[in-house]
This record gives C-alpha cells, sequence and structure tokens, in this order.
C-alpha cells in the first residue's frame, strides 16, 4: 500500500526531546541516452570496465550536502540499474535530472509513486519546467539547493513540518559549500570526477539558462577548497578531472590565483590529474592564464565558438566572439600554449540561412577543432531566446527535433542540414584530417606536449606493456564492432593510413599508438552517433554550456 508523505513523516517523527532520526537516503541519476559526450561507444571498446564518461557532480555534491548522522548512497543508472524493489528501505529518495533526461526521469517518477519513500526532485529541467513535475514528486527543489536540501532534511529528521516546495532565495556563497564526497562514487566505473571551482558566467549569451539560474557574478571556492576537493578525487581513484564551471575563465583574476596552488599540489603529488574545461574564447587573448593552466595540467579547452557568422555571433549576444583580431587566431593562440581546442556550434540563427552549414564545416575543418560538437538552437525555458520566440509567436513543440520556426529556412532544411554537417564532421577521412592539421601545424603545441610528458613521471616497463595491451584490446573490440556493422573494409584501412601518414610526417613526434587507438575509438563513437536513426535527432543537442554539470540541484550537463 503506498504510504502518503504526511504518514511517513509521522512514522519519521522522533519522539520529543530524542535526537533527530537517522535518515536513508539514495540519490539517483537518469540514465541518458547514448550522446555525443556520453562516448558509449568508445566507452564499449575500453579494456577496462568503464560504463560512463563522468558521473554527474550533484549526486556527490548533493550527498556532501547530507547533515551529518545520516546515510547516504549514489545510484547512477548509467552504471547500475535501479532496483525499484530495493528503494523501499530508503526514507528519502532524490532525483535528479536534466531536460534530455526527462523522459527516463518521469519513468523512475512514476515507478517511484507506489512505494513507502518520500520522492524528492531537484536539479536543472524542475528548475526551468516545474509543472512537468506536478503529481510526480513528493518535494521539488528549484534553483541551487545548498541551503534548502540540508534544511529539509534536518527537519524531517527532527519531526518538524516540512514543505513540498523549496526555492532558496539567496545564491549560494561557493566559499561555504561542503566537499562533494567523492569517496562514494566508484572511480572504476568512469573515465572522468567532475569538480566544481565557480558558478556564473559574466556574459549574456541568449541562449545559455545557466546566467538565469547562476547569475553574471561568477562565485568561487576558496583555493583551499579546491585543493581538497582535488585531492579526494585522487583518494578516490581517479585519474582525470573536468572542472565543470560554466566558465572557468569567468573571473580571471581568481583564476590566476587558483591555478599556481594547482600546480604546486599537481607537482606534490607526481601530477595526478589531467585536467580539462570549458572557456570563452577571450582566454586565447590571455597568454599569462594560457600558460598558467598548462602549467597546472590542463589538456583540454571546449570552448563555445558557436558560429564562423559574424551576424548569428552579434544577434544572440555572443560579443566576446567578435572582440579583438578573429576567432581563427585566438584559436590557434589557445592550441599553441599546449591546449586542445573542442568546440561547440549552433545552427539556426536568424542570421543562418542554408549556406551556413558549408561556412561551419570550412571553419571547423580550417581550424583543426578535432572534437566538435554542433547543435541546433534550443530555445530553453527560462533564457531570452525563448521570451522573444514567444514574443515573435515562432514557438512550435510539434516537432521534437526542432522546437521553432528559424527565420530563413524552413524547419526541414534546418534538421536536414544539421544531420548532414553531422554527419560529415563523423567521417573518419574529415576528423582525422582536421585533428592532425591542428596537430601538424603546431610545432608550439607539439612543444608543449613534449615537454610536459618530460615533468611527468616516467612510465614504468610494466606501465608501457600494460598501456600496449590495452591498445590492443580496443583495436580487436574496435575491429569485431566495425565488422558487427559491415564497415571494417571501408574504415580500417583509413585508420591505418593515417596512422602510417602521421608517423611518416611527425617521425619522433607522431602520436604514439596506444593514442591513437583512443582516437580512433572517439572516431567511431561519433559516427555512430551521426548516423543513429532519424527518430533518435528529437533529443536536443547540448550548447556549449551544457557541458558544465554543476554539482547541485541546478547542474546543467545535458547529453548530445
Ligand atoms: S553560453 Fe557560456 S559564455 Fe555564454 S553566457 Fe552561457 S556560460 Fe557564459
Amino acid at each position: 500500500m503506498p504510504m502518503s508523505v504526511d504518514a511517513l513523516e509521522s512514522e519519521l517523527r522522533s519522539p520529543a526531546g530524542l535526537a533527530p532520526r537517522r535518515l536513508s537516503i539514495c540519490l539517483i541519476n537518469p540514465r541518458f541516452e547514448p550522446s555525443y559526450f556520453g562516448n558509449e561507444y568508445a566507452l564499449a571498446l575500453h579494456p577496462q570496465d568503464k560504463r560512463s564518461y563522468m558521473i554527474t557532480g550533484a549526486l556527490p555534491a548533493l550527498a556532501g550536502l547530507v547533515p551529518d548522522g545520516h546515510d547516504v548512497e549514489l545510484l547512477d543508472e548509467n552504471i547500475e540499474a535501479i532496483d525499484f524493489e530495493a528503494l523501499r528501505r530508503f526514507d528519502v529518495v532524490g532525483v535528479t535530472g536534466m531536460i534530455v533526461q526527462r523522459g527516463r526521469l518521469e519513468q523512475i517518477l512514476l515507478r517511484l509513486k507506489p512505494l513507502p519513500v518520500i520522492v524528492a526532485v531537484g536539479g536543472p529541467y524542475i528548475s526551468v519546467e516545474e509543472s512537468f513535475f506536478d503529481g510526480l514528486c513528493d518535494v521539488r527543489f528549484i534553483g541551487e539547493a545548498e541551503t534548502t536540501w540540508p534544511m529539509f532534511l534536518r527537519d524531517l529528521a527532527a519531526g518538524r513540518p516540512t514543505l513540498s516546495r523549496y526555492e532558496q532565495q539567496e545564491r549560494t556563497d561557493m566559499s561555504t559549500v561542503p566537499a562533494p564526497r567523492y569517496d562514494l562514487v566508484n572511480a572504476r566505473h568512469y573515465m572522468l570526477a567532475p569538480l566544481q571551482v565557480s558558478r556564473g558566467c559574466p556574459f549574456l549569451c541568449e541562449f545559455c539558462d545557466i546566467i538565469v539560474i547562476f547569475g553574471r557574478k561568477p562565485r568561487l571556492k576558496t583555493p583551499d577548497q579546491v585543493i581538497a576537493e582535488l585531492e579526494a578525487v585522487r583518494r578516490a581513484g581517479f585519474r582525470s578531472c573536468f572542472v565543470v564551471d560554466d566558465n572557468f575563465i569567468g573571473n580571471k583574476g581568481q583564476a590566476k590565483k587558483l591555478l599556481p596552488r594547482i600546480t604546486q599540489w599537481q607537482k606534490q603529488h607526481g601530477y595526478p590529474l589531467a585536467l580539462s574545461t570549458e572557456a570563452s574564447i577571450n582566454l586565447g587573448d590571455d597568454a599569462e592564464l594560457l600558460e598558467l593552466m598548462v602549467q597546472a595540467n590542463f589538456h583540454h579547452v571546449f570552448v563555445g565558438i558557436e558560429s564562423p557568422r559574424s551576424e548569428s555571433l552579434k544577434e544572440t549576444r555572443k560579443n566576446q566572439n567578435l572582440h579583438g583580431d578573429s576567432m581563427a587566431d585566438k584559436l590557434r593562440r589557445i592550441r599553441d600554449a599546449g591546449l586542445v581546442v573542442e568546440g561547440g556550434f549552433i545552427v539556426g540563427f536568424d542570421n543562418d540561412d542554408a549556406a551556413i552549414f558549408e561556412e561551419q564545416f570550412r571553419f571547423i575543418q580550417d581550424n583543426g577543432i578535432g572534437l566538435a560538437v554542433v547543435s541546433k538552437l534550443t530555445p530553453i525555458p527560462s533564457t531570452p531566446l525563448h521570451a522573444r520566440l514567444k514574443a515573435e509567436g515562432r514557438l512550435d513543440f510539434s516537432d521534437p527535433e526542432c522546437l521553432f520556426l528559424p527565420r530563413q529556412m524552413t524547419r526541414e532544411q534546418l534538421k536536414q542540414g544539421h544531420r548532414d554537417l553531422v554527419q560529415r564532421l563523423a567521417s573518419a577521412e574529415n576528423f582525422f584530417a582536421r585533428l592532425f592539421k591542428g596537430y601538424s601545424e603546431s610545432s608550439e603545441f607539439r612543444r608543449h606536449r613534449a615537454e610536459r610528458a618530460a615533468q611527468m613521471p616516467r612510465p614504468s616497463r610494466r606501465q608501457r606493456l600494460l598501456s600496449l595491451a590495452g591498445a590492443l584490446i580496443t583495436s580487436a573490440k574496435l575491429a569485431r564492432a566495425l565488422s558487427a556493422e559491415g564497415m571494417l573494409r571501408s574504415l580500417a584501412p583509413v585508420y591505418i593510413r593515417v596512422y602510417r601518414g602521421q608517423r611518416k610526417q611527425l617521425g619522433a613526434e607522431a602520436m604514439p599508438l596506444p593514442s591513437f587507438v583512443g582516437l580512433c575509438a572517439l572516431q567511431w563513437h561519433q559516427h555512430r552517433i551521426a548516423h543513429r536513426s532519424v527518430e533518435h535527432w528529437g533529443a536536443a543537442l547540448p550548447r556549449q554550456a551544457d557541458l558544465a554539470a554543476a554539482p547541485t540541484s541546478s547542474e546543467h550537463r545535458e547529453a548530445a
């Protein structure tokens, strides 16, 4: 028999004068559909049991906010199935989710409904579209939850009345946020750990909900907090970490103060964590910041480029991409400093006509952006873009693959142009051509890479053999996957030709076999995502900011 929340609360209520009751809490992240960022097809080729690219930061962060004296478990459906019957033993089941998870989120909430647990929902989707959750949960958390989530748990445990809706009024002071519970994360099944340094971004991009939820004034953790979290990530067994900030350089001065501390920590521990993040393109204007990031062991940076067309950038108020010299020059400087550039692109702006697809393709190829994520413009509720299109009568949800009426194209043209572009970019020839263009044309990048390798502890013979064995296992799995899809004869010769070509061209500076095999696996993943069946194109592709998995109920990452 389902139990009402009131009945549950009264059962949980501790007798007057006694210590608060010990709560048992489970935090769930619903399964994602295969996505560009999820790397599912590449993970399937990994020599170890990797099941998900990165845990959403919300789970360990929300666990970190649980007051002492309670039991908390994380359940990431991307690495393990949910046993709904087993959830009966918890007092509270918290579920987070993003827009792209809404289908699975709803299914999970419906399955939880009859269970004798209090169902709490937070996260980015409920924060922008609350009505979707009517009748699906007992308690909802809107926006950031550093104050409201522990307050709810304390009241519940003490037998005080609780609310069915919490919305934190003041923005979280990041310098007081407790450390996420990385100790609860099974690092064995993930490639990366998420770590958040700041929230908020000073820019004004029209399509972005980050600034709506987190504001335009970046709020940062202290360097001591960040170092403690890096240490916890290292102890949990991770070797790579994604700094999930909406814009890591939103406050350049603070970033410059933090980076030397990270460098010092990396040196002390033999550079245990390879770091990556996302940043606005003005990173390319700041040589000091670039150098500090490389010294701190940042390897990759994801940049919101959006469009090579100035009118489209102006329209969407991406003004930072228009300042100073060209975007190509800025990207070249970022790469020359030693960072791999990944880029986010959007098609469907009012200033985009049917020629935009070829322009985007040329820009991405010419600038050597190996990992390029191209999305269709998506009007996310609460954003200025959503409000404008609504006022213009151009919102139309009848087609899940395109939620608005484009100005200079039909919907069909936009959808088809986008699909064609994504498929062209994912072809092995184009993928490797642009990737090695960026790599071979930048001797500075290769020099930095060699210097970085020299400062790392030299791998032992055993480690080198293990790395080679891993590459061989991945190659064998890849060959099997290609064969199953009938593509072994067409794709394998391309991989071999590219590998030999770059060895011939770059000699000792050529990419080593294990790294190259990893890139083949990535290309395979991109190919599979680009050629997914038409019905799967309805899931919104992520925006640049969607990479940011803010580790609270406001986490933002959406999967492609
Ligand atoms: S898209 Fe990126 S740069 Fe633009 S406002 Fe959002 S977080 Fe800032």
